[in-house]
């Protein structure tokens, strides 16, 4: 089963698990949160959450294992010159 994200149109897809579910589901293509609803495998309702979640812990682990933030830059100039 597959449902259309809302928010960047994505086919997530969904296993048999989720053929009678109700509640939050993710799109690991651009990370936000569906709320589906569905029955005997069919789609009833899909909407998107807007609410901001605290990061869980498996978000936190990959901004670890990830760090953005590490610009290291050394080795600059080491001041003026005298050419003479
Ligand atoms: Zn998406």
């Amino acid at each position: 089963m597959r449902i259309n994200c809302l928010a960047c149109g994505h086919k997530v897809d969904l296993d048999d698990a989720y053929d009678d579910y109700e509640g939050p589901v993710k799109c690991f293509a651009c990370r936000a949160i569906l709320e589906i609803r569905t029955e005997q495998g069919s789609i009833k309702a899909v909407k998107q959450v807007n609410s901001i979640q605290h990061p869980s812990a498996e978000e936190v682990f990959e901004r670890v294992l990830n760090p953005t933030n590490a610009t290291a830059q050394g080795a600059g100039t080491a001041g003026p010159r005298r050419i003479g």
